[in-house]
């Protein structure tokens, strides 16, 4: 049984918050915290660099630099966030090829998180597992409130 992936509420008023900011436009970003089973208890928003609607492609830069920022504090990255503007909170063939890198998880054990934004609202937000080639849904499920860490 796969555990849950355990967000803090203000992480995840914060990934809903961003998701909804960027609509019509998918949202990408990350959420990040101590090691599981801590919660994790930041949201880092990235810079989507597609135009269209219905895509995202983070800037490779400011990824790299997420990663790193997240390194110092101690952090680690422990989903991988996007919206789906006016669609389910369910992971895309596309979703899928860009999650694997030859057949594996192009970043082992980071989650992907996924939010529906509906006419400006965020209205779901589902959590994935890869596993064996595909995503399994997991639990995305709130604790208890963290401050968050002013480092990240
Ligand atoms: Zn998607």
């Amino acid at each position: 049984m796969d555990g849950a992936l355990r967000v803090t509420e203000q992480a995840r008023a914060d990934l809903l918050r961003h998701a909804a900011a960027a609509y019509p436009r998918e949202a990408c970003g990350l959420l990040a915290g101590p090691p599981a089973p801590a919660p994790a208890d930041c949201y880092l928003p990235l810079p989507n660099r597609h135009a269209g609607a219905h895509a995202f492609s983070v800037d490779d830069a400011a990824h790299v630099r997420a990663l790193l920022a997240l390194r110092r504090a101690h952090r680690q990255a422990r989903a991988f966030c996007h919206s789906h503007p006016d669609a389910p909170a369910v992971p895309s063939a596309r979703d899928l090829a860009g999650a694997l890198l030859g057949g594996e998880p192009a970043f082992p054990g980071v989650d992907h998180v996924i939010v529906t934004v509906n006419r400006g609202q965020s209205t779901d937000a589902r959590a994935w597992r890869l596993r064996d080639g595909a995503f399994h849904a997991v639990a995305l499920s709130a604790a208890g409130e963290v401050p968050c860490s002013p480092r990240c």
